[in-house]
């Protein structure tokens, strides 16, 4: 079981270093998709009641907008009973009517490790990259993998030695070394392991001798460090309490490691540029932020590998949701790849989002609900969101104020709420800050009536900019 070929065993080290260096997990993300979700930081659900499915007016984070709540509730449901295989959601409503935190508050309930990505339609249309590329890198985002690791340590004397050699790469006289199969005896049994010293450094720097006591330790039946049981403690800089001297021979099981990475966090950690195979030179590697194209090839042989994972019960797929706001701004091209890819058994949950009514297919003439191709269309189940009233503002804005610290006079948030219906929900919550900097300059630490409205004074919103831009042609000349 411990035999793989390169590149499985190369892809298997990048996961298994993965699983040791959650930060360069962290660095792989993009943090563009972070800065999106973090506006709704303050979203843990869709707040229902467990057992009728009832929204309440305020659950989880999420105000108001019950009926679509609701909805979405029993989505969650469909998903659980694996029943939107090929099927797909959107959210139809006007700007700041909470679309994305309710995409949001679905993948929440389906779990806390689920993978959220949000993008929006246009992100597809760059110089340098094909659309489909670009929407196969979010739905690979948004699919999850949980590994399991188990860490076994493996100890014994040596009884057995043999050295299986193999001609000389180069061409030379030599023969150079393939596996060394080494047989550890301990009171408890033996244990037979096949060894690739080219990867296992210790073997070829120290030497390996009948009698000798070695320890051979193993990630999900991977061997990641084999050495003489003497040189084990201070080998790798253990710390003092994960070293736990082994009996003899005991197969010791130490620990068990969880991780969750994406699909995507592989196929870049495997798209850089490897320096060599040893392990130095994969973790500098990791480091380091160099884009190298994912080739269609590559994500193949991952999902290959993970595939083997996941029968293997070391991995655990875990489908994430993909939100596609502004989905009208898609082509036909993209609406066919993804009438294809929600067929797959890797998809994620699509909800798509859209403000639009009748419009044009992009790419075609064709006039269609929401600008999506019926066939596409036929396979959504749709869900309306409402336009929030004061008492719904007010509460939003109080939730953002309280998520980023921020302190607000009542009367001033009845003053954002007003502004928020006549301009957007989105413009007041981002009133929140310069109005606290406002109240701030002045001393005070809440924000007050005037501060609201000294910034309202400062600033446009995109409403009032299109009106004046419409009422005087052009009013930046
Ligand atoms: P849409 O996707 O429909 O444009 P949105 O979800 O992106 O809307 P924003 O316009 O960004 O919403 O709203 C500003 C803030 O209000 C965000 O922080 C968002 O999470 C929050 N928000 C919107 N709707 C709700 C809601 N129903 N309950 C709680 N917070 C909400």
């Amino acid at each position: 079981q411990f035999i793989c070929c390169p590149a499985e065993q190369l892809i298997l080290i990048i996961i298994s270093l993965l699983l040791f260096q959650t930060k360069q997990i962290e660095e792989v993300q993009s943090t563009s998709k972070a800065t999106r979700v973090s506006a709704h930081t303050h979203i843990k659900g869709l707040g229902l009641d467990s057992t009728t499915g009832i929204a309440s007016p305020v659950g989880s984070g999420l105000v108001g907008q019950e009926k679509a709540r609701e909805a979405c509730g029993l989505v969650v449901d469909l998903i659980r009973s694996r029943k939107m295989a090929g099927r797909a959601l959107l959210l139809a409503g006007a700007p700041g009517t909470g679309k994305t935190a309710l995409a949001l508050g679905i993948s929440q309930e389906l779990g806390p490790k689920v993978p959220f990505c949000p993008m929006v339609g246009s992100e597809v249309f760059s110089s340098e990259v094909k659309k489909t590329e670009i929407l196969m890198e979010h739905f690979r985002r948004a699919i999850g993998l949980r590994i399991r690791e188990s860490k076994e340590v493996y100890e014994g004397e040596v009884t057995e030695l043999t050295v299986e050699e193999t001609e000389d790469p180069l061409g030379g006289y030599g023969r150079s070394i393939s596996h060394v199969v080494i047989t550890l005896k301990s009171t408890k049994g033996s244990k037979t392991l096949k060894l690739d010293p080219s990867i296992h450094d210790g073997l070829t720097k120290e030497g390996v001798s009948v009698g000798d006591v070695m320890y051979i330790e193993a990630n999900s039946g991977a061997v990641k460090r084999v050495g003489r049981s003497d040189a084990y403690a201070t080998e790798f800089d253990l710390e003092a309490e994960e070293y736990v001297p082994l009996p003899k021979g005991d197969v010791h099981k130490k620990k068990e490691v969880v991780q969750d990475v994406t699909l995507h966090d592989l196929d870049v950690a495997n798209a850089r540029p490897q320096g060599g195979k040893d392990v130095m030179s994969l973790m500098a590697a990791m480091g380091k932020s160099k884009k190298t194209e994912i080739t269609e090839k590559l994500r193949t042989e991952i999902n290959r590998v993970v595939n083997r994972y996941i029968d293997q019960g070391v991995a655990e797929l875990i489908p994430g949701v993909l939100f596609i706001d502004e989905v009208h701004m898609l082509d036909i091209e993209c609406f066919t790849y993804l009438n294809r890819s929600l067929e797959s058994t890797l998809s994620p949950i699509v909800v798509f989002a859209t403000n639009r009514g009748v419009c044009h297919i992009r790419g075609t003439d064709v006039l269609s609900p929401h600008g999506i191709p019926v066939d596409l269309l036929d396979r959504m189940l749709i869900i309306r969101t409402l336009p929030y009233n004061a008492d719904e503002m007010v509460q939003i804005l109080s939730l953002r104020a309280t998520v980023e610290n921020i302190e607000v006079e009542e009367s001033a948030l009845r003053l954002l709420s007003d502004i928020g219906a006549r301009t957007s929900l989105r413009y007041a919550v981002q009133m929140l800050t310069p109005a606290r900097i406002v109240a701030e300059t002045c001393g005070r630490m809440a924000i007050t009536e005037e501060d609201v409205k000294d910034v309202d004074t400062l600033f446009l919103d995109g409403k009032a900019s299109g009106q004046m831009l419409a009422k005087s042609e052009g009013y930046m000349s």
